[in-house]
């Protein structure tokens, strides 16, 4: 099996592990943002948000909660930021879907990225309308 995320999830690659369920599991980022920077899976193997399948994603995000709860509680720290890279263009390197989640410290340093405005109330409408007219009843 080549893909590295599901030979941590069958133990086949260390991990410092944190959480694991029948459909999920967590581990600590090799390279953190934060001290406790953490990854979580789903074991069954896809992509990304865009291939990953509706009960793999419902069982992956409720183990996102335990994760970011069993953080802030265990760091002693106010929140978290959770993402997903999906796609090589948003930054994607391992492609079996995972969450960061990102344990916030008081002044760490960390920015979000900046935001922008649309030059128009028609762009904005427009944009909406091109996303909206693709919505799939199973996001596909
Ligand atoms: P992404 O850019 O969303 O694909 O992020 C992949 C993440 O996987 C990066 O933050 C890496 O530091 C992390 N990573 C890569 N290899 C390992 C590993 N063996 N154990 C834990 N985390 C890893
Ligand atoms: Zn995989």
């Amino acid at each position: 099996m080549e893909c590295l995320f599901c030979n941590i999830a069958i133990g086949a690659i260390p991990s410092y592990r944190v959480y694991e369920d029948e459909h999920a599991m967590a581990f600590l980022d090799i390279n953190p943002t934060s001290p406790g920077h953490t990854l979580v899976i789903p074991k069954k193997h896809s992509m990304n948000v865009f291939d990953v399948d509706e009960e793999s994603l419902a069982h992956l995000m409720n183990a996102v909660k335990k994760v970011s709860c069993a953080i802030v509680k265990g760091l002693d720290i106010g929140g978290v930021n959770v993402i997903h890279n999906a796609g090589e263009t948003a930054g994607q390197v391992i492609f079996h879907t995972h969450i960061h989640i990102v344990p916030r410290y008081a002044d760490d340093g960390l920015k979000h990225w900046p935001g922008t405005s649309y030059e128009s109330e028609e762009e904005a409408r427009m944009i909406a309308q091109k996303i909206s007219a693709r919505i799939d009843a199973h996001g596909e």
